[in-house]
């Protein structure tokens, strides 16, 4: 067993910690106020080489590996998540799937210039009548001369109000079997599609879209793969992507953590730092070793997905463990603030905001807890 990170990772972590404290950090204000993603950050992360980590280089990408991914995922929701799940639903949901199926023209076209930051990509799965249930979408396709037309709706979907193209599921027959779901690549503006931006509580500069389908014609090339029925590779998707939003978790823990350590060092009361008061640190103790759990479970995690050995159960409880510990550990830094933990001047009330969007996102906690106790066959 070996613990430690090479020294292309320890740089590759050097490197994004550094661009994150300098010249993320300095946006959040304005884009969380303001609810808008700056979309500088896309063709900045593309010149960086961080949308590619993971991909081979054959493919364009980095040629590092899942580690390495989640390495720069804990270093973005570090600083700022809702930077990092617009990073994710790009990176990951919305391109995963053509690096995976794509025809070598589709990856030309949308998957290189997205690696770029030049195309910005989302990922349509969820549905108003259903999120947890993917199995029951309803969003329609039907076989037309030269393409398909598409009907129905997409909820919460992350980058749509700014997308290039979305990698979107929609059923091509109409029985309710999962292999009746592919996946398209619809490129926006479509006439068909009319998407408007949801306002949120958590991760607010993040773009959300709630989108109406009616009768958009998609062409035969933007069908994945040029095959119906790639259900499965949205399992694949999901399933990796669990592994990296658990570092996002990690992150998020570490930034709330950081930032209840150094209140604890600096806020006197009663003539001495709080820190000094054993109850406040027996809480920052429980929250580090908590982190150190959290840490090597993800990296055993991203681990997994390298060796290409990750199961469904192994990566739902990964991100069970991970998301339930970054709202536990971003509450208590709340609490150790006392009032200032409500306070936008201070980092932790968002940091708590927006580590439920991953007890929810990417499929709940007691979606995960079905898949992990499915594999016990009780
Ligand atoms: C900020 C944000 C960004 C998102 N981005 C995207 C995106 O980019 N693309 C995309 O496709 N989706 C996205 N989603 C959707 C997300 O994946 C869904 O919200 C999530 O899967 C839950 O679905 P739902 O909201 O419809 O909840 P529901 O499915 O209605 O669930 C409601 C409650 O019932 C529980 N429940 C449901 N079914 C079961 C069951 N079988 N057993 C036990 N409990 C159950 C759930 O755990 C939950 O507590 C995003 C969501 C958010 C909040």
């Amino acid at each position: 067993m070996d613990f430690s990170f090479t020294p292309e990772q320890d740089q590759l972590r050097e490197t994004v910690r550094r661009f994150c404290d300098q010249e993320v950090r300095p946006l959040i204000e304005e884009a969380e106020e303001n609810e808008r993603f700056p979309v500088q950050l896309f063709p900045k992360w593309g010149e960086m080489g961080l949308i590619g980590v993971r991909y081979p280089e054959a493919d364009g990408g980095g040629g590092f590996d899942k580690v390495s991914e989640c390495i720069v995922r804990e270093e973005m929701s570090r600083v700022c998540q809702a930077f990092a799940s617009t990073w994710s639903a790009h990176s990951h949901l919305g391109i995963w799937p053509l690096w995976k199926a794509g025809t070598p023209e589709q990856k030309e076209r949308f998957f290189k210039p997205a690696l770029a930051g030049e195309k910005i990509a989302a990922f349509g799965l969820s549905e108003p009548d259903g999120g947890s249930d993917i199995r029951a979408l309803k969003t329609r396709a039907t076989k037309v001369e030269g393409g398909y037309r598409l009907s129905g709706s997409k909820m919460y979907i992350t980058n749509s109000p700014h997308a290039d193209f979305i990698t979107l599921a929609a059923r091509t027959r109409p029985e309710p079997t999962v292999d009746a779901i592919s996946l398209f690549i619809v490129e926006l503006p479509n006439p068909g599609f009319e998407i408007s931006t949801l306002k949120k509580e958590a991760i607010r500069s993040s773009e959300t879209g709630l989108i109406y389908i009616e009768d958009a014609f998609i062409p035969d090339d933007c069908l994945l793969g040029g095959v119906e029925g790639t259900y499965p590779v949205i399992l694949e998707c999901l399933s990796e992507n669990r592994v990296g939003v658990s570092a996002n978790c990690l992150g998020m823990a570490i930034g709330a953590f950081e930032a209840a350590r150094d209140y604890a060092q600096t806020r006197e009361v009663r003539g001495q730092s709080i820190g000094k008061y054993q109850a406040i640190a027996h809480h920052l103790a429980d929250m580090s070793a908590e982190i150190e759990a959290v840490r090597w479970l993800v990296y055993y995690g991203a681990w997994r997905v390298d060796q290409g050995t990750i199961d469904g159960a192994t990566a739902a409880k990964v991100k069970l463990v991970a998301s339930e510990a970054a709202v536990k550990i971003s509450e208590m830094a709340i609490r150790i603030h006392g009032g200032a933990g409500l306070m936008r001047e201070y980092p932790v009330g968002r940091i708590h905001k927006d580590s439920l969007v991953y007890v929810i996102g990417e499929g709940t906690s007691e979606i995960q807890r079905n898949i992990i106790s499915r594999a016990m066959e009780l």
